[in-house]
């Protein structure tokens, strides 16, 4: 068996192949010259300057797996279905008879020659914390939640921070202008300059040329406009590929062979490069959040070695921003309406999104337990009676 990708969800493959019970060759090739280490301390602790090291704990020769690391897979041959195929790669060409491709995701970055910070690896979060010294000028493109931790980090550090969005709130993306506004005033609170509305055209060095005009000098330029998955070594493959590896929900591989649904038993794919087929929603979901890449491998590797779960659970996230803790499960891309439970221009609150009486996601600032109550009742699906949702003295639970 072979594992593409050696982040979060690579390493739980490997342990979960051999948790349910794979006796035979297992290869782990990683891109990274680092063992699997965990990504969200890098823009909380690492820049903070409070930790150094985020190696996720592992027993190489118990899980008995060859590590490729600084090794890159470059190409992907799959031979008759169910026989498995060669993986090409800067290592020479691996065969399987069982493959995970666990290749995580890439910062989107902007065009211009200026120097850009980006923050997916260990080495990237040691660079940048190097760069936020006292007084330094730090302009930050995107508002999102890597947007909003960096600036949390470079603002204790004592630089002059400004952030630039270019939708009209912060994490509108994520959670809709709407809600997304509830946060903006925690970037003023810590110092902050947030500049919503503002398109960025290119870095320079120096700073950021705008659209339409003027420009923002800064020491450095840090770009967190999101993630997209590098699949370009599964070009020609045959595997469907749309924003991720398509795979159903047991995260089998499907194939582009126009059958509808044609899967490959011997090919799953996990973690932020996957879009998986969700029941509970009816449709595939690319989660690019650390709870998937823990729990999902799981369910892929049984997938691969003849098992049959389905992975299905409703996602779940946190970030850390503004001394705040802020936690996200469910989906609310179809609901039809915003519940506030608790003043959100207050300290804690929280914020349920409904169709009828069904809860279909909660967003949590500093309120875990309302996390916690609210992740039964959405995976549960049952009734909850809004007015009580409402109510933050009242547990959030089934009508
Ligand atoms: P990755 O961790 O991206 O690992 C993929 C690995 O594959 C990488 O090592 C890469 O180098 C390697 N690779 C890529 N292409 C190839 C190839 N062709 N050949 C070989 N190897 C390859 N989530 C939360 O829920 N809460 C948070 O607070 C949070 N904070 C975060 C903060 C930061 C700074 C970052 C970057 C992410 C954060 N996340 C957070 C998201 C979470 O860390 C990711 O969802 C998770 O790391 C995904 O794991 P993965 O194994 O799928 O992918």
């Amino acid at each position: 068996m072979i594992v593409v990708g050696g982040g979060l969800a690579g390493l739980r493959a490997v342990e979960a192949l051999r948790g349910n019970g794979h006796e035979g060759a297992l290869t782990l090739v990683s891109a990274e010259p680092h063992p699997p280490y965990d990504r969200p301390p890098l823009s909380k602790a690492v820049l903070a300057g409070e930790t150094d090291d985020t190696t996720v704990e592992a027993d190489w020769d118990l899980l008995r797996c060859d590590l490729l690391l600084g090794q890159r897979a470059t190409g992907l041959r799959l031979d008759a279905p169910g026989r498995g195929g060669v993986v090409a790669s800067t290592a020479g060409d691996l065969p399987f008879d069982g493959l995970v491709i666990a290749t995580g995701a890439a910062p989107i970055t902007l065009p211009g020659d200026g120097r850009q910070h980006v923050l997916r690896t260990i080495d990237q979060a040691r660079e940048l914390r190097s760069r936020l010294v006292d007084g330094a000028r730090i302009v930050i493109v995107g508002a999102g939640w890597i947007g909003a931790e960096v600036a949390t980090a470079a603002a204790k550090r004592g630089c002059a921070v400004t952030v630039v969005e270019a939708a009209d709130a912060p994490l509108s993306t994520a959670l809709g202008p709407e809600v997304g506004a509830f946060t903006a005033p925690w970037y003023a609170e810590a110092g902050v300059e947030l500049r919503t509305g503002v398109k960025v055209a290119e870095v320079r060095d120096g700073g950021l040329l705008l659209a339409g005009g003027g420009r923002i000098d800064a020491d450095e330029v840090v770009v967190g406009i999101g993630v997209r998955p590098d699949l370009s070594w599964l070009d020609g493959s045959g595997l469907l590929l749309e924003r991720g590896v398509v795979t159903d929900g047991s995260f089998r591989a499907l194939l582009d062979d126009g059958e509808p649904g044609s899967t490959r038993p011997d090919v799953v794919a996990v973690g932020d490069c996957a879009a998986w087929w969700s029941a509970r929603y009816g449709r595939p979901l690319l989660v690019e959040h650390w709870d998937v890449a823990l729990n999902a491998p799981d369910v892929a590797a049984a997938a691969l070695l003849g098992g049959n779960a389905v992975y299905d659970v409703a996602p779940y996230f946190w970030s850390e921003q503004f001394g705040r803790m802020v936690q996200y499960a469910g989906n609310h891309a179809t609901s039809e309406r915003i519940v506030h439970r608790g003043d959100s221009s207050g300290r804690k609150w929280s914020v349920a999104w409904l169709t009828d009486d069904r809860l279909d996601a909660i967003l949590t600032v500093d309120r875990p337990r309302d996390l916690v109550q609210a992740k039964r009742v959405i995976a549960a699906g049952t009734p909850v009676d809004a007015a009580a949702i409402a109510d933050p003295d009242v547990p959030v639970r089934q009508a």
